[in-house]
């Protein structure tokens, strides 16, 4: 599935929802779900972490519809290379 197919499928499952809840509240329950993938990642459980990807991911998409933003588009900025050094092969410091 690519971002687009993702954006689409969520379009399609939950805009009218989506719409309603506002840019606010959807953040909020995509908060909710990185918190989730936070005590997946603890548990260290196969199973869960990856359901929690998907959510934490399905609610990103959500986010990105409600505000209008297209993820293909956004994601240009990493496709030549590093957005802080340009480089493909991250060169800076200081995200050691
Ligand atoms: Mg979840
Ligand atoms: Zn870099």
């Amino acid at each position: 599935m690519t971002l687009a197919q993702l954006q689409a499928l969520i379009e399609r499952m939950y805009s009218s929802k989506d719409r309603a809840r506002g840019s606010a509240r959807t953040f909020l329950w995509l908060a909710e779900e990185v918190g989730e993938l936070a005590s997946a990642v603890a548990a260290d459980d196969p199973d869960e972490l990856a359901g929690e990807f998907a959510d934490v991911l399905a609610w990103l998409a959500t986010l990105a519809n409600v505000t209008g933003v297209d993820l293909t588009a956004a994601m240009d900025k990493y496709a030549t290379g590093c957005p802080g050094c340009g480089q493909l092969v991250c060169r800076c410091s200081e995200k050691d």
